[in-house]
């Protein structure tokens, strides 16, 4: 709820709604199945029900563009990904198996190919056999039954009690407290957590890793294209940011349909069901203003469990490495001094710099949390400058004017509000979600039937924060929906695609 009584925020652009139900009943435009959410996982949910041929069907998006939190930026020659950068994993992991059939995927930069510099803030040189405690420590939080004592904590004591040990002599000195720093702010930006002790243990425990990381060769849109390619141009509809679910109304004909209405109450939709596909920060937010009769108390308390995380990507890039050599840049940072100026202190989110796979000369950042909220509302070109100044003390070199920069939002961003991981917090483990499919559980109306499913990466219980897994349950969540169809068949064998599945054995 962070912008809720934020006066710093604008409006939230699905306040303002004007109309009433008897009117928005009436211009209502009908199909069997609405999907909310143009992300991958309402992508993949609307080609699912396709191919199974439900075709009367809507996909209602609210931004001017679909692919939701997977955006390639391109400018000439080059292309940054502002949201999802890697496919998490190899030949087990199903989007990497779509892009090798795709002949789409490349490896990432071997780990023996970068330029690779373990500096203070200050650009002296530090040992960087020391990035080997980050390393260990994070691989063996993935070990089998290592964590269940941390279930009740944050995701983070265990870092907190392993550090010492692992990191040895000298853990509390300046140095030592700079590689907790660093320790911390690259588990949450591997996480996507705004602090590692907010993050419930047993959910990150429940994440499976799926192998080494991969790129996809001409940017993370094409899974956004391939998935387009099955929908056809009429089911999906821009720009229109649904504002109110009426998801139990009784419409005196006993048929139980659900109302959407969208663009601030000017359009209105009626359909048999509906796939709620947007992002958990965006629900978190506005589940109040959105759901009529709102939403069972259980599911509330189950999406105040939950938290999306604000993680944010800087890039920025020139025509010629500046740095001194040809190869990939890794720049880890030890914030040994804190002497920033107090606008320039969200840079203290900051500890790797490093070239983007695909564009060497490209170097992108990762800021979390409350550095990122901050970082978020600075202007553009003063994020530059201070990216830059720390490039500069760094490395010791002038940085040249860069042709390229961009730095994501993802925070202030209306319709995700927030970035990657959704993660079950502390409290929200004791209050008992320790699954997430309970997010899952479809609602049925007063009539028994059951009209809202829901997709979206947090549901996902092993590979949340994913495409892949955002993907999956999109498909799991449309093949439910045909389920529940069939089994409520009276309802089904009623409607237009019915006769089309019938017409087709
Ligand atoms: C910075 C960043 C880095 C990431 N890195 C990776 C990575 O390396 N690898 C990886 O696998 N994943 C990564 N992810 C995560 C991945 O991008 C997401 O898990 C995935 O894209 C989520 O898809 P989704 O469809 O569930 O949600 P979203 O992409 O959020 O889609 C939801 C859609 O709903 C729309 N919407 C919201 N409200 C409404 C409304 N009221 N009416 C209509 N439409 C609405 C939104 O505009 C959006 O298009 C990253 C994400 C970010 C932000």
């Amino acid at each position: 709820m962070e912008h809720k009584d934020d006066p710093s925020q604008p409006p939230h652009p699905a306040d303002i709604v004007t109309g009433n139900y008897a009117g928005w009943k009436n211009s209502a435009v009908e199909k069997e199945v609405i999907v909310i959410g143009g992300g991958v996982s309402g992508l993949t949910a609307a080609k699912t029900l396709i191919e199974n041929n439900i075709t009367n069907i809507l996909l209602l998006e609210a931004d001017s563009r679909i692919g939701g939190r997977v955006r390639t930026y391109r400018q000439g020659n080059l292309s940054v990904e502002e949201g999802a950068e890697w496919i998490h994993g190899g030949e087990r992991n199903t989007l990497y198996r779509l892009a090798k059939e795709l002949q789409a995927v490349v490896p990432c930069v071997p780990d023996d190919a970068w330029d690779e510099r373990v500096v203070t803030n200050n650009g002296h040189k530090s040992d960087p056999s020391k990035f080997e405690v980050v390393e260990d420590l994070m691989e063996e939080a993935d070990t089998n039954g290592i964590l269940e004592p941390y279930y009740h904590t944050g995701y983070g004591q265990f870092y907190l009690d392993r550090f010492p040990k692992v990191y040895g002599k000298g853990w509390d000195s300046t140095l030592g407290q700079a590689w907790l720093h660093l320790l911390e702010k690259t588990v949450n930006a591997e996480e996507g957590t705004n602090n590692w002790l907010d993050m419930s243990a047993r959910d990150a425990d429940q994440y499976v890793a799926k192998g080494q990381d991969h790129h996809w060769r001409d940017g993370f849109d094409t899974v956004v294209k391939y998935l387009q390619e099955s929908i056809p141009d009429e089911v999906i509809r821009l720009s229109s940011p649904v504002c109110q679910i009426f998801w139990d109304q009784d419409d005196g004909q006993g048929v139980g349909k659900v109302l959407l209405v969208t663009n601030n109450g000017r359009s209105s939709y009626s359909a048999g069901r509906v796939i709620v596909a947007i992002s958990v920060g965006y629900l978190k937010e506005r589940h109040q203003h959105l759901f009529r009769p709102p939403l069972p108390v259980s599911l509330v308390k189950d999406l105040n469990s939950i938290e999306l995380g604000v993680a944010d990507k800087i890039q920025i890039g020139w025509e010629e490495p500046w740095w001194g050599s040809k190869d990939p840049l890794s720049l880890v940072i030890l914030w040994k001094d804190r002497n920033l100026p107090k606008d320039m202190e969200w840079l203290y989110g900051i500890v790797q710099i490093f070239s983007v796979n695909q564009h060497p000369n490209v170097l992108l950042a990762f800021v979390t949390g409350g550095e990122a909220k901050v970082m978020e509302r600075l202007p553009k070109d003063l994020v530059k400058r201070h990216l830059m100044h720390l490039l500069a003390t760094t490395t010791g070199i002038k940085v040249p004017e860069p042709i390229l920069f961009t730095r994501s939002q993802w925070g202030q961003n209306p319709w995700t509000r927030g970035s990657y991981s959704s993660y079950v917090t502390v409290e929200g483990d004791g209050n008992g979600l320790h699954k997430r499919q309970r997010l899952g559980m479809p609602l049925n109306n007063s009539l028994g039937k059951t009209v809202v499913f829901w997709a979206g990466e947090h549901i996902h219980n092993t590979r949340y924060g994913t495409v892949d897994g955002a993907m999956e349950v999109g498909e799991q969540q449309a093949r439910r929906l045909i389920r529940k169809m069939k089994e409520e068949c009276g309802d089904h064998n009623n409607s237009k695609s019915a006769r089309v599945v019938n017409g087709n054995k």
